[in-house]
């Protein structure tokens, strides 16, 4: 789940809008030879302009190193995209790509008008190290920005991040682009919330480059499977010899400690067991090669491996074969060349035949398929190289964090002490398919015994399930509590603290919960921070002091850039199943007394990031109305949500 604000979420009409793409195609002699970078934009620009947005695109192109030059002028890409959109696209020939020139152009934009600004590299260090002037130049250009630039979200660049800063103070917004959503959907959920067996499959040349991608990747998949040139290091560190394949000797401890996790882990390592060899590296690359195969634990001294061999293409494909989702980044082989593709040629044909979500993670995984023609039978191939290898490291990409974050909605079932076991497993089998298109987070807390169970049950779906209560300790003599780190291994993302009951029947205080606070996100825990008032307290007019006070003790010592990842829910204790709902006035003034708080204590964006959410008594006929309220981003829901009924508070009619 992208937890960013999208360009759906932001205002179009007559408004500046400057658009970072990814238009850095390839060009021979002015001509573009590849333009899937274009075309991937278009959903993007259309929307924008469309929706009578002025839309000001930007993008880096090649490496620049010499400074401006027309060789890697963008004007290229203005005739490729008029021609693909069928409408005016004005190029700023403005080697300084912001200035006196450029305002004057956008001055004179009309709603729906597209304009395109020179190279940002051309700006040389002012774009590479995200410098301020250039930032806030180009902020000056905008009322708001959108990044859809996926292959250049690694860099924290000005034309990136640094606008994003200029934008926000002006009170504008910084949204990603569709294509940006659809890159991140796609790798996010195959390598955090796959449909198992996992199957991920590296290649390419270097260890050192997949160093952080392969461990984890180990850790997320079920099968890994490595390839390519850097699986040769792999091999000799298990003592076989490899002739003159290529080798990283500073890396074959590395490969040890590889192969040893993923013995601890119980993954399953498939290296190569034959391969294809030549006496040298073509020169040129196609050139015709006399090729042997050889058992890959009796390569000749004089030989170098090229390309996996036809056993290591039957082991590796019935692993693909048998896999839910398959992610593949880098060539088993020097697949430019026709003798030494097939390796290459296989592992696309196996991911092609299997029925699984397929995802190629860009660069030349992604050339080598579109090369090979398999391109249309893959789920997704990535427009990002570096990034999204970045992306499978595990790495958080400065390009997407730089965007504000939005409170996706979420609906939370409280399930109190509920369902046993196998009615977990049978109830959230039959949910799933329900909720399977809601626009929020769906997400059930249940009881502990439940928890395992829920998460094999929520497997593959949009579901996420969390814990009602957890200890602040992380082990030891603390008989009947649970851990942390136990919520963790067990599955569960989300924990509820300081509900009502806990807090009448069982002692907790806002002290407790501030402690369990701070463990749960210490942990990767989202704590669901419930807090509200008595009939009485609310009959003596005395509420909103009294929600102030247990925030402010809920959140005593936990710092700004962990807020986003809490969430609040005001459950007014007098609604709390007695079917007896707040009015959606009351409910939101206490919601947005809760945001103000906030904003004093953290400050306008990061309260703006904040989910609160509203509890007691919602159910189907209600929680449309609860739900548009403007500080209120979702429900904490109890007995409804223990019936398939479910289905209509999290998408309400
Ligand atoms: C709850 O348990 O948090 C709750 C709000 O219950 P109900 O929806 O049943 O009032």
């Amino acid at each position: 789940m992208l937890n960013k604000k999208t360009e759906d979420q932001i205002e179009i009409k007559g408004k500046r809008i400057l658009v970072r793409c990814d238009f850095n195609v390839p060009l021979k002699g002015g001509v573009i030879t590849d333009d899937t970078r274009i075309r991937a934009a278009l959903p993007t620009i259309k929307k924008l302009s469309s929706e009578g947005g002025k839309v000001i695109l930007c993008s880096h192109l090649g490496k620049v190193k010499n400074g401006p030059n027309p060789g890697e002028s963008l004007a290229a890409v203005a005739v490729r995209l008029e021609e693909l959109l069928g409408k005016k696209v004005t190029f700023v020939d403005n080697d300084n790509v912001t200035g006196p020139e450029t305002t004057a152009v956008v001055a004179a934009m009309q709603e729906g008008d597209i304009v395109l600004l020179q190279n940002t590299r051309f700006r040389g260090a002012d774009e590479t190290k995200n410098g301020e002037g250039f930032s806030k130049e180009l902020a000056d250009l905008a009322d708001s920005f959108v990044c859809d630039a996926f292959g250049s979200a690694h860099r924290a660049h000005a034309s990136v991040v640094g606008v994003t800063k200029y934008i926000s103070e002006k009170g504008g917004d910084n949204a990603v682009g569709y294509l940006m959503e659809k890159e991140i959907a796609f790798l996010g959920n195959a390598v955090d919330n796959p449909v198992r067996p996992f199957v991920a499959i590296l290649g390419g040349a270097k260890v050192a480059d997949k160093l952080n991608v392969i461990s984890n990747l180990l850790e997320k998949c079920d099968t890994l499977i490595i390839g390519g040139g850097m699986a040769y290091t792999f091999l000799k560190a298990m003592g076989f010899e490899i002739g003159k394949s290529l080798l990283d000797e500073t890396k074959l401890d590395y490969c040890r400690e590889m192969i040893d996790k993923a013995k601890k882990l119980g993954k399953t390592l498939l290296l190569p067991v034959d391969a294809v060899t030549t006496e040298a590296f073509p020169d040129p690359i196609d050139a015709k090669v006399e090729t042997k195969v050889f058992a890959a634990n009796a390569m000749p001294a004089d030989r170098m491996g090229m390309d996996i061999g036809p056993k290591t293409v039957k082991l590796f494909g019935e692993a693909i074969r048998n896999a839910k989702t398959v992610v593949w980044n880098g060539p088993m082989g020097v697949f430019e060349n026709p003798q030494l593709a097939e390796g290459t040629k296989a592992i696309a044909q196996a991911m092609a035949e299997a029925d699984a979500v397929t995802v190629i993670g860009g660069g030349d995984s992604a050339a080598a398929v579109n090369q090979l023609g398999y391109a249309d039978k893959m789920s997704h191939i990535s427009t990002g190289g570096g990034a999204s290898l970045e992306f499978l490291e595990g790495k958080e990409l400065p390009g997407v964090m730089a965007a504000d974050d939005s409170r996706r909605r979420l609906v939370a079932g409280n399930w109190k002490m509920n369902k046993t076991p196998s009615e977990t497993k049978a109830f959230i089998a039959e949910i799933a398919p329900l909720v399977a298109d809601a626009d929020c987070d769906v997400v059930f807390c249940v009881p502990a015994v439940d928890i395992i169970p829920a998460v094999e049950a929520a497997k593959g779906t949009n579901i996420g399930i969390g814990a009602e209560n957890m200890y602040f300790e992380e082990k030891g003599a603390f008989t009947g509590e649970i851990a942390p780190n136990m919520l963790v291994d067990a599955g569960a993302k989300y924990v509820v603290l300081g509900h009502s009951e806990r807090r009448e029947y069982f002692g907790e205080t806002d002290e407790g919960v501030n402690k369990k606070a701070i463990k749960a996100i210490e942990h990767g825990l989202i704590p669901i921070i419930c807090c509200g008032e008595s009939l009485t307290q609310r009959e003596q007019g005395i509420t909103l002091d009294w929600i102030r006070k247990q925030i402010r003790i809920a959140y005593y010592n936990i710092p700004a850039a962990d807020v986003p990842k809490t969430v609040i829910a005001y459950e007014p204790i007098w609604a709390i199943g007695t079917g007896k709902v707040a009015t959606t006035e009351q409910a939101q003034e206490v919601c947005g007394a809760i945001r103000k708080l906030m904003i004093e204590l953290y400050g306008n964006s990061v309260a703006q990031s904040l989910r609160i959410l509203y509890g007691g008594s919602v159910a189907p006929a209600n929680a449309k109305e609860l739900f548009a309220q403007p500080d209120i981003d979702g429900g904490l829901v109890g007995g409804a949500s223990l019936k398939l009924d479910f289905e209509k508070v999290v998408k309400p009619e």
